[in-house]
């Protein structure tokens, strides 16, 4: 059976067709870019398609969600592949303390990820536009909602809660939710693969490294802890986003400078991080290559490191034993530099670099890239849409 996985995001719409049980052939992927939210189409709207190793892009006529499926339909016919396609998977950013599992759209369901927009305005209404548009545009087929939430409902109330009036909770549901979930929990149990141990004993480190970044504490293929909180922006140095930074900041930027609480939050989501240290770039190929001659550059990626590797002892402290380091993400799978500069801050947790095997592990080589005797750091390739394809096929299936 074939799936179709959706990751509809504020500006770009991602997708996938696979089938779970052969994920090394994916027949048709794709990016729409700019396109528009319901009844709002953009003139400017592209789509790139892939099929197989095959890739063009195209104008997207009419610019909206609807149109966007139809061109997906219109692929999948002209290839024979419409009849196999059994469901779809939707990733789903926030699913509040709602929802700890997939699950099948169903109206109540919907309405349910319409009630955490608060929580995530810039990309639950993003998701349910998606949804919404798969459900004209499939109405046969099964739907799935995955929720990067989900896997961290696992958390104990003393990771989860602030130390804020129990009623901000209660009432608002302040609370650290976690994200990038469907990521941690997919590198997990393929880390257990690797060192040939069950899942269920093991105690890991996870860190997801890609635009957005964030550590987990595995215990068990659950989750204990995680850096990020009630939104995306807590916890590690990322491409843009600022990480953690004093809850007083924004009473001071606004004193100082008259930034209004909006202007803040839009500065550390999208001008802070890499790009906002190094005023150069949020990209760290880029960042990296900057290094060698630029200061504010090297600044940026000497943060970056003591940061990643203070919010992993964290997670240590979570875990009580560490069994295995997790490198994962776009970052965490290709750059040599950060994970042997983090590594070499780990060494109060016993970690000692294999350099060799570090220098290796790169362009989508997973492996272990620690010496014999020390705690395992291992570099894994995520495949989030794969993670949702499986999700979605055993919900579907189940029922
Ligand atoms: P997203 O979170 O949007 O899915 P990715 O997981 O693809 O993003 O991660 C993007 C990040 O990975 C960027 O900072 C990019 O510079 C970094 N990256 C990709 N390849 C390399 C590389 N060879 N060396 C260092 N960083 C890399």
């Amino acid at each position: 059976m074939l799936i179709l996985v959706m990751n509809c995001g504020s500006s770009s719409v991602k997708f996938a067709v696979l089938d779970p049980q052969n994920p090394s052939e994916v027949p048709l992927s794709g990016l729409f870019e700019r396109v528009g939210s319901v009844g709002v189409g953009h003139a400017g709207a592209s789509a790139t398609i892939k099929r197989g190793s095959e890739k063009r892009e195209q104008a997207l006529v009419g610019g909206q969600y609807a149109d966007a499926f139809a061109l997906i339909r219109a692929e999948l016919d002209a290839m024979g592949l419409s009849a196999k396609l059994g469901a779809v998977g939707h990733r789903v950013v926030h699913g509040g303390a709602v929802f700890n599992a997939p699950a099948r759209i169903t109206p109540a369901v919907l309405a349910a990820i319409r009630q955490c927009i608060p929580l995530a305005p810039l990309h639950n209404p993003a998701n349910v536009a998606g949804i919404e548009a798969a459900l004209e545009a499939f109405p046969k087929l099964p739907q799935v909602a995955v929720f990067d939430t989900a896997f961290h409902q696992t958390m104990p109330p003393a990771a989860y809660r602030y130390a804020v009036p129990e009623r901000w909770y209660t009432q608002h549901g302040v609370r650290r939710y976690g994200f990038h979930g469907t990521s941690h929990g997919f590198v997990a149990e393929r880390a257990a693969e690797m060192l040939g141990q069950p899942l269920d004993n093991l105690n890991l480190i996870t860190a997801h490294l890609g635009n957005g970044c964030s550590v987990c504490a595995v215990a068990g293929g659950k989750s204990l802890d995680t850096s990020m909180g009630l939104t995306p922006l807590d916890g590690l140095m990322m491409g843009t986003r600022s990480g953690d930074v004093d809850p007083g900041l924004h009473e001071y930027m606004n004193r100082q400078a008259g930034l209004s609480v909006e202007e803040v939050t839009a500065t550390l989501n999208k001008q802070s991080g890499l790009l906002g240290v190094s005023g150069l770039t949020n990209d760290m190929r880029d960042l990296e290559a900057a290094a060698a001659t630029n200061e504010k550059a090297r600044l940026a990626l000497e943060m970056f490191v003591y940061r990643l590797a203070r919010a992993i002892a964290q997670m240590a402290v979570a875990l009580g034993r560490v069994d295995g380091l997790v490198f994962t993400g776009g970052i965490g799978e290709n750059s040599d530099y950060v994970r042997a500069a983090t590594l070499k801050r780990l060494q109060v947790l016993g970690f000692e670099l294999d350099d060799e095997a570090n220098k290796v592990a790169v362009r989508g080589q997973s492996g272990r890239i620690t010496r014999a005797g020390s705690p395992a750091a291992l570099v894994v390739n995520t495949n989030e849409e794969l993670a949702i394809a499986r999700e979605t096929a055993a919900l579907v299936g189940e029922n």
